[in-house]
């Protein structure tokens, strides 16, 4: 019999009803607050693919998608050396920029977020977050939407990765186990 990898390493933890349920909610109320407003989508890559994509298929207004990339997450912990911002070219004076983030744990990557975002002279910035760790986040910054409120856990799929694996998974789990995961990637 065929044992799927994610089987060996991870426990499911949230399905993936329950994701588009928290996806399509969270596409409601921003298409009932901005929809006199023509919003700027900005997907935080990697780990933010998934849920943009499925966000702005489900957005019933006109809108624009863009991705920009911060630092990457090195092993299981937040790192606390957030790196430059790649990929931002638009002009967005006066635009209302809607931040996509997979997930906010220590909030650093927002931290470096509000740094850009300050000198783009934007009309407003709006953070939108589909899985939030309120025990880890440690910043002041509101959080104007969020998803799914989860414990201070490692969470691997839907676009978050574990040293590369899971990003595909539709749904979201839990490590069983670090132990041999260097050996299967
Ligand atoms: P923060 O800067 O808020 O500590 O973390 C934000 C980034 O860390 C996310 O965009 C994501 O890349 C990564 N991250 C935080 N928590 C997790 C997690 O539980 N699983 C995975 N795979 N990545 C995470």
């Amino acid at each position: 019999m065929l044992v799927k990898l994610q089987d060996l390493y991870f426990k499911p933890f949230i399905s993936e009803e329950k994701i588009q349920d928290a996806v399509q909610q969270m596409v409601d109320a921003i298409a009932v607050d901005l929809k006199d407003e023509m919003p700027i989508f900005v997907g935080i890559l990697n780990g933010s693919f998934m849920f943009v994509s499925d966000f702005v298929k489900k957005y019933p207004h006109p809108c624009e998608v863009t991705f920009i990339k911060l630092a990457s997450y090195d092993g299981v912990k937040s790192t606390e050396d957030i790196q430059r911002l790649i990929g931002l070219t638009q002009d967005l004076t006066d635009r209302t920029v809607v931040i996509l983030e997979d997930i906010i744990d220590s909030g650093n990557t927002l931290e470096e977020v509000h740094r850009i975002f300050k000198n783009e002279n934007v009309k407003q910035l709006i953070i939108a977050t589909l899985f939030y760790k309120p025990e880890a986040y440690k910043k002041d910054f509101k959080l104007h939407y969020v998803g799914l409120e989860i414990p201070n856990k490692f969470i691997v799929g839907y676009g978050l990765d574990y040293n590369g694996l899971g990003r595909d998974l539709p749904a979201v789990y839990q490590l069983k186990t670090t132990q041999h995961m260097t050996n299967i990637v």
